[in-house]
């Protein structure tokens, strides 16, 4: 295992993708942000690069990473892609969807990325640094968020470096991350079936009404979460911010920092015009300071469940268990 690394943080121009692009050729780390949070990438093709995500983050090794590609041409290469594939990817790609379909047999991915599953996870993301980044090393980009594992995701180069100084090459800095929690994730089962993973900012239900004409709720055989941890993003905890959460409160403890919504106040308020999108934006954000702060607690005002509500709320869930 490699030792303690010298992290750059470089602001992401031109320059610093193409020194980026030659530290991943190598097998190197680099953390790059995506238009969801920021991630920690390697090339997915090598084991060794594959490893060293994991050891990064003491990442649990069951639990696999999604695959970064260029275009839905690119996912090809590893997937058994499909025409609902191909519709899915032409409504959302790029952008914050992953889709999950069954592994290409003999797919130059490294073993590790799937964490031994017969499927894989795509994703052809939207930011123009990682789209840059993807034309120019040419191999499929392995990227989870880049932080600790299980600690709060980083939507800034400043978040990122706070857990993983030290541990990556290389830290491309691209500014906020915009839409703020990471992608949604659907499976796309051989039988037909559509199964969301984990909610994001992509509306699963929405994408099927609008291609099909029918909601998934309103399907018969649509699957539900088989209970096994297929998506270890829906493990019970995950995000945590380490200390106390309380989640749906509508007045504050004076030892809490309290993170607010619309009109209800906070020491952080995710928004007070109260639009979910700014929240989901700004979730993280508060997190980071909430865990900085001095208060031993933290408090969460209620959030509405719809639209990236769901996601929002998946996410603080798992923060406060
Ligand atoms: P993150 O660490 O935030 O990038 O999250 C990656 C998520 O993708 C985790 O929840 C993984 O479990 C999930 N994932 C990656 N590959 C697969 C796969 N083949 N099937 C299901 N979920 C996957
Ligand atoms: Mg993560």
């Amino acid at each position: 295992m490699s030792g303690k690394k010298v992290t750059q943080t470089v602001w992401a121009d031109a320059t610093a993708i193409a020194q980026a692009a030659a530290i991943l050729d190598q097998g190197g780390l680099v953390a790059v942000p995506t238009e969801t949070v920021y991630g920690l990438a390697a090339r997915a093709d090598s084991a060794e690069a594959v490893a060293a995500i994991y050891a990064a983050k003491g990442r649990p090794d069951f639990n696999p990473l999604i695959v970064h590609v260029r275009d839905a041409d690119h996912a090809r290469q590893f997937s058994q892609w499909s025409d609902a594939a191909d519709l899915v990817a032409r409504h959302n790609w790029p952008g914050p969807l992953t889709i999950v379909l069954p592994l290409r047999e003999g797919a130059p991915l490294a073993r590790a990325v799937t964490a031994g599953l017969d499927t894989v996870a795509l994703r052809c993301p939207a930011h123009p640094v990682m789209q840059q980044l993807l034309a120019t090393v040419g191999f499929p980009l392995a990227a989870p968020s880049a932080n600790v594992s299980g600690y709060i995701s980083p939507t800034t180069a400043g978040h990122v470096s706070a857990t993983l100084d030290g541990r990556i090459d290389m830290v491309l800095d691209g500014g906020p991350a915009r839409s703020g929690v990471e992608s949604t994730i659907l499976a796309l089962r051989t039988h037909g079936a559509w199964e969301e993973l984990r909610p994001g900012p992509i509306d699963v239900d929405a994408l099927h009404r609008h291609i099909y004409g029918v909601g998934l709720s309103d399907r018969a055989d649509t699957e539900t979460s088989s209970g096994t941890i297929e998506a270890p993003g829906q493990m019970a905890s995950h995000y945590a911010p380490g200390k106390p959460v309380r989640l749906g409160a509508t007045e504050v403890a004076p030892d809490e920092f309290y993170i607010g919504f619309h009109d209800l106040g906070g020491d952080c308020n995710l928004s007070r015009s109260g639009e979910l999108g700014t929240a989901a934006a700004r979730l993280y954000d508060c997190l980071h300071e909430a865990a900085a702060s001095e208060k031993p607690r933290i408090a969460v005002a209620p959030i509405p469940e719809n639209g990236i509500g769901r996601a929002i709320n998946d996410r603080l869930r798992r923060a406060a268990a």
